[in-house]
């Protein structure tokens, strides 16, 4: 931590805040200034008592953490070989040079018909992943909630016949038993990103979690988020950029691409790329997705419909089955461009 103090502070002041630096724990090392002294307090601030509660001292002008807020989830705690998590599930690799990972379905399963149409469809194209919610977190209470269990036995149904692992979002600590029974991701979503109860009970469950942002959230809170799950024992996270709330309104939300980038820069978790939610347009989804590729995120998490006009949920961002063929097809280019197998 770096305290800076007022300019012109008489000596006995200084040496007041010197005193207490020491007592919270830091070795204070103290750089006298002509106008301003600046103290280096040295001493880890992820486990001593956070001096930034100096500030509220008169004779404080600012306190700077040095540090990281986050560890675990840090580049620098992987040493040695592996760089990045490669997080294994279902039989697939997600993360570091594996191959790109689909995990594509409808925003809501709606019946057998339509999760086995989609089932059948998004196999066919190589994904590996059936995303579809079961709980639905709707913003009004008289929107389509989800199937709930039935829609969890209908995914299972599907995961079966098809062989692709189960992507489906938890909404509420009281389901993780439930949804982990039928679960191979368990999906945090951007409402409840910060709900660190349930992310924690999620975190329990052992599964590996798709963790997406929350629509404002910057991306030192989400990888705080994701601390939580590591710091509870479970290494296996992905985490998903689905787009920030922003005051364009072309777009549902804003695909924060930048995020791919800075996260990758940071951590050495997996990211997904939600260009659903994040544009809210099926007409922007492929586009999106070459980008994301292009950036190496290790994932794409798309919504998939037979039928988008007549959907229960999110319509208007879904891909009927022949535009998801045409977007495996599109992305593949980049795909071989950034040096991925297939
Ligand atoms: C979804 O994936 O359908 C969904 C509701 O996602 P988000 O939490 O990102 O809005
Ligand atoms: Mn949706």
């Amino acid at each position: 931590m770096i305290v800076v103090l007022k300019p012109n502070l008489p000596l006995d002041e200084v040496e007041k805040v010197i005193a207490e630096v020491a007592k919270l724990g830091y070795e204070p090392r103290p750089i006298h200034g002509k106008v301003q002294t600046v103290i280096a307090a040295i001493g880890d601030e992820n486990t001593h008592h956070s001096l930034e509660t100096l500030a509220s001292w008169p004779q404080v002008e600012h306190v700077h953490r040095v540090q990281k807020r986050y560890k675990l989830v840090s580049r620098e705690v992987k040493k040695g070989a592996e760089k990045d998590t490669i997080v294994k599930v279902h039989g697939q690799e997600i993360g570091g040079g594996k191959p790109l990972s689909f995990m594509a379905g409808p925003c809501s399963v709606e019946s057998e018909e339509q999760l086995m149409a989609t089932a059948k469809a998004v196999k066919a194209q190589g994904a590996t992943f059936l995303r579809g919610g079961a709980f639905k977190p709707r913003t009004s209470p008289y929107e389509f909630q989800g199937l709930a269990k039935e829609g969890l036995k209908l995914l299972q149904m599907a995961s079966k016949e098809y062989d692709l692992g189960i992507v489906t979002e938890v909404l509420s600590e009281r389901d993780v038993e439930l949804v982990s029974e039928y679960a191979d991701i368990l999906q945090i979503g951007a409402r409840n990103a910060q709900n660190f109860s349930l992310i924690t009970e999620a975190a329990r469950s052992g599964k590996t979690i798709l963790l997406k942002r929350g629509m404002n959230m910057r991306i030192e809170e989400w990888l705080l988020a994701a601390e939580y799950i590591l710091a509870h024992g479970n290494p296996n996270v992905l985490l998903c950029e689905r787009g920030i709330r922003t005051f364009e309104t072309y777009t549902r939300n804003t695909l924060d691409l930048s995020a791919v980038a800075i996260v990758k820069k940071e951590s050495h978790l997996p990211v997904i790329i939600d260009p659903s939610q994040g544009a809210g347009r099926a007409d922007l989804v492929i586009e999106l997705c070459k980008a994301a590729v292009a950036l190496n995120a290790d994932g794409l998490l798309i919504e998939v419909h037979p039928n988008p006009a007549e959907a229960w949920s999110d319509g208007q961002q879904q891909l009927n089955l022949d535009l998801y063929k045409t977007l495996v097809e599109a992305v593949k280019p980049f795909i071989s461009a950034v040096g991925r197998p297939s």
